[in-house]
């Protein structure tokens, strides 16, 4: 049974470029700092909200609160260049046709996306492409329910952004459950659906009910678990308290997991900030009390989390909260995230200096992992063979499923971000799963084009 919140019902005030000056701690702060936040916000999506400028950020620590810097632009977010192409067209009060153009420009350059990379994913059925799906690994698909494409707030580090800045296609609810349903009958191995977004738990009850209803309803055998992958514990835990339809989201929880299936809530967590107003605890327990778990993950970003301290601290909270540490990932070095990302030297060594400092039960969680092309891949740790420095990984997810867990080794590299920095140790030629990528890749690779719906898949970010 579900009881009801009873008092306070704080309304969910957005904050972006239109209105950000109303914020009165913003007010107050000088004419070149709001400046430039302008400038950036022209150009990357900004939203934030009445919780997080309330009750996350710590005004008197600005502009290195890593609240602040998770959800304000920061003017090395542009390169010095498009930052004083911008600025010029701000300065003079270009009109909005110009002021488009250069934006949208400058949008495609940081735009991380190589193109064609994203057909490889986007399942088809009958030669259709199934839009609003993606399926890499054998047991899960994610599902983009279209009105989920968008967030309580935007991360500025996210690059999912190409999404938020217009989607031109929305499509009925209905229509894309029953080709989700469809595909999952045709696919017996696919054990969990990771509903994703932007967050999908911006959707009403009324309307994320329209695609879980209908996939219990179906029945299906082989969906084991629904995943639902949501930063609105940290920027909106009123969803589960005293929104209107808090107590029916709660009852659709509790109506997945009373028809036998396994209920994840992968609650994007990166500052321990996030879990301390006394609302998430109560938020989280609600959750819990229908049957559902939670899971936090989170990247591993300069100036807002890249300190072992804050890591451990995180993870013993979750823990308090009742919630499972699951992953740390890495981000790649492209478009926004070149101001984010840490090398993965630098990630597992804050990695591991977390792990130390806590028990079995927050080492749950799994990583520095990055999401690459050919699959997920953990970095493992640094060590020395035969002389030789070496950074061990090994998957824990593949394109090829028999890649999993192979242990394989690059030459160490202090400055390396990504997957396609290294280079193989002991001389080797190539990784091990080089070539059968590079087949795997052109039997998938679709005679289609690629258009500009499939920037909404995104690798190299996680939720
Ligand atoms: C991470 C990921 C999953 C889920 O992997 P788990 O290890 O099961 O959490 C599924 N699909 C994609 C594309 C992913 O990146
Ligand atoms: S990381 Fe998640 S919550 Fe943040 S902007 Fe991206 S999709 Fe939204």
């Amino acid at each position: 049974m579900i009881r009801s919140m009873n008092g306070k019902n704080p309304r969910l005030q957005i904050y972006d470029l239109r209105n950000y000056r109303k914020i009165p701690q913003i007010d107050r702060l000088p004419d070149d700092l709001k400046f430039e936040m302008e400038v950036v916000a022209r150009v990357l999506p900004f939203r934030t909200n009445s919780h997080v400028v309330e009750n996350l950020i710590q005004w008197e620590n600005i502009p290195d609160d890593p609240m602040f810097q998770l959800t304000f632009p920061q003017r090395e977010m542009l390169s010095p260049d498009h930052f004083d192409e911008v600025a010029a067209l701000v300065e003079k009060g270009a009109g909005e046709a110009e002021m488009a153009r250069t934006v949208n420009r400058i949008r495609w350059d940081l735009n991380p996306q190589p193109a064609g990379q994203l057909e490889h994913n986007v399942p088809r059925e009958d030669d259709e492409k199934l839009d609003g799906m993606q399926h890499k690994y054998r047991e899960t698909v994610l599902f983009f329910p279209s009105q989920g494409q968008t967030c309580h707030a935007y991360c500025t580090f996210c690059f999912r952004w190409p999404q938020f800045v217009g989607i031109d296609e929305l499509k009925f609810a209905s229509r894309e459950v029953e080709s989700l349903i469809r595909y999952l009958e045709d696919n017996p191995q696919v054990t969990d659906v990771l509903f994703t977004g932007g967050d999908p738990m911006v959707m009403r009850a009324k309307n994320l009910s329209v695609y879980i209803d209908a996939l219990l309803k179906a029945d299906l055998p082989n969906l084991h678990t629904i995943r639902i992958g949501t930063k609105s514990l940290a920027y909106w835990p009123y969803k589960y308290l005293t929104d209107p339809d808090a107590d029916d989201v709660l009852a659709l929880f509790e109506r997945i997991t009373r028809a036998g299936k396994h209920l994840a809530i992968m609650a994007h967590c990166s500052h321990p900030a996030e879990l301390q107003p006394d609302v998430v605890s109560k938020a989280v327990g609600r959750i819990r009390g229908t049957g559902a778990t939670v899971y936090t993950q989170s990247p591993i970003l300069r100036n807002i989390n890249d300190d072992p301290d804050t890591w451990a601290a995180m993870w013993r909270r979750q823990v308090d909260l009742g919630m499972v540490p699951y992953y740390m990932f890495l981000v790649r070095d492209t478009g926004v995230q070149h101001f984010f990302a840490v090398p993965m030297v630098r990630a597992w060594e804050i990695f591991q200096n977390a792990y130390q400092q806590v028990s079995g039960i927050c080492r749950t969680v799994r990583g520095p992992s990055m999401s690459a092309h050919p699959g997920k891949v953990h970095v493992m740790g640094i060590s020395e063979i035969h002389g030789e420095k070496i950074i061990a990984l090994r998957f824990l997810q593949g394109r090829n499923p028999d890649w999993v867990l192979r242990p394989f080794f690059a030459r160490y590299d202090e400055e390396a971000i990504w997957l396609d920095d290294l280079e193989p140790a002991f001389g080797e030629e190539a990784f091990f799963f080089e070539k059968e990528l590079a087949q795997l890749c052109e039997e998938d690779l679709p005679s289609g084009q690629w258009d500009e719906m499939e920037s909404l898949v995104l690798e190299g970010v996680e939720f």
